[in-house]
């Protein structure tokens, strides 16, 4: 069932189905489970949402970086229903089964570096990230993990402690895990000393503050996004990744990648790590892997995973085998396709565009990112950098009731970032840019 490429706004958005569904929900569901746009989806596929009202949405969100190679892409709705029908769950803790072994494999092979990987699977990001620090401090009989400002890393109890941002993530929900110690990110754009200072003297401060304070001995893991994803698609500055990872080695510490958002294509390349040539101890994946499925994975050299003990590691759903066929079609999927170079395409489009939007308004005041995770910081303009969430605000609602699924990010609310999946036609994608540039003629003229 292909759906027509094409924005169609037949309704108010949200239409008065979605908003009579949105009643119902309201008294169903909990509200601290939120959503960008209530609108009802029914179907969705291309670059195009199509809700119960019939409007069809451009998506510049990919639900939250997942479906990069598309919603029901083809091949992974063939491997998911052929599975299903076969199979729905054995347990891979109590008889194994041959998609958990291939999906591994595969990861052990597109990671970054050549060295000898192992991988365990699980369920979501935040169930990922858990784990890449059990293993970390099993290895290293340390306890200690550093962490970034402006880092996201889920909403599990010791995520939390892991992710900078207060509201929503961490308000009212302590006490967080222990042994968890923050430092300064390389964020270019708000480097007090300038972008070009930013990688070594954020690194300096970072070995400064690691030594002063918690101790090279005791640290098990420094944990980063390669591109921070919910803390505003920070770039770090060029280098800092390089000079983390050989202080990691140095040290005895494990660096782990998180690239729960920037994996699989996304940044146009395998992992964000590849574009620096930083290879990680340990690697965690979510979101795109599986074309929509719930998969996580946890990739490392395989003397740091099979550190742990036996039954050390699992759960009961991790690496369903729906999920694992679901995720061998999207890899085959970002083959055959090659989504790397359509990233690539996707961010020489956008770029181009948006570095013109920049040019015209001077509230635009950063334009970043890399592949299909591009992002603008919105801010007062003219040489003042103070974040403007409240026009980051109305330009996405803009958006919204035009037809297009933007989502909004940063510790300051103030990042307008587009996520669209890999399938996108470049119409839709310039027709999604002529949308964000309308919203902010208009939202600067009001
Ligand atoms: C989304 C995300 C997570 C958490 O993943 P969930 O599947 O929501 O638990 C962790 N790290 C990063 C970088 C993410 O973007």
């Amino acid at each position: 069932m292909t759906i027509e490429q094409k924005r169609v706004v037949s309704t108010e958005i949200p239409g008065p189905l979605s908003l009579a569904m949105q009643a119902r929900r309201s008294v169903a569901v909990a509200s601290g489970v939120s959503s960008t746009l209530p609108v009802f989806i029914e179907r969705a596929g291309g670059g195009i949402l199509v809700d119960i009202d019939g409007n069809q949405l451009i998506d510049f969100g990919s639900g939250i970086a997942v479906t990069t190679v598309g919603n029901a892409a083809p091949r992974v709705v063939d491997a998911v229903a052929e599975q299903v029908a076969l199979f729905t769950h054995t347990c891979f803790m109590v008889t194994p089964y041959e998609g958990y072994v291939a999906v591994a494999e595969a990861l052990n092979e597109l990671t970054p570096g050549t060295h000898a990987k192992k991988s365990a699977l699980f369920n979501s990001g935040a169930e990922a990230v858990e784990n890449a620090i059990k293993i970390a401090r099993h290895f290293t009989g340390r306890q200690a993990i550093i962490t970034f400002d402006h880092a996201y890393h889920g909403r599990t109890n010791l995520t939390m402690a892991l992710t900078a941002k207060n509201m929503p993530y961490k308000q009212g929900f302590g006490p967080f895990a222990g042994e968890i110690y923050r430092v300064a990110m390389a964020y270019p754009y708000r480097w007090p000393t300038g972008p070009e200072n930013c990688a070594q003297e954020a690194f300096d401060a970072f070995v400064s503050q690691v030594h002063a304070q918690v101790g090279e001995g005791n640290t098990a893991a420094v944990i980063i996004e390669p591109i921070q994803g919910e803390g505003g698609f920070i770039v770090p500055a060029p280098g800092f990744l390089r000079l983390l990872s050989d202080w990691c080695t140095a040290n005895g510490v494990l660096l782990i990648a998180d690239e729960i958002q920037t994996g699989f294509c996304r940044t146009g390349d395998w992992f964000a790590c590849d574009a620096e040539g930083v290879v990680p101890d340990l690697i965690t994946t979510a979101k795109g892997i599986a074309g929509g499925l719930p998969l996580a994975a946890v990739t490392g050299r395989a003397e740091v995973m099979d550190a742990v003990h036996v039954g050390g590691l699992g759960g009961t759903y991790g690496g369903n085998p729906v999920a694992c066929a679901a995720a061998l079609a999207a890899i085959e999927t970002m083959r055959a396709e090659n989504l790397i170079g359509r990233a690539r395409e996707v961010e020489m489009l956008m770029m181009a565009r948006l570095h013109a939007m920049a040019a015209r308004f001077p509230q635009i005041g950063d334009v970043r990112g890399r592949g299909a995770m591009i992002a603008i910081e919105l801010v007062a303009g003219s040489g003042d950098d103070t974040p403007d969430a409240a026009l980051t605000g109305a330009i996405a609602k803009a958006c919204h009731s035009e037809g297009l699924v933007v989502l909004t990010a940063g510790t300051f609310g103030n990042v307008l970032r587009f996520l669209p999946p890999l399938s996108i036609s470049d119409d839709l994608l310039s027709e999604g840019l002529d949308i964000i540039e309308a919203a902010f003629a208009a939202a600067v003229a009001g």
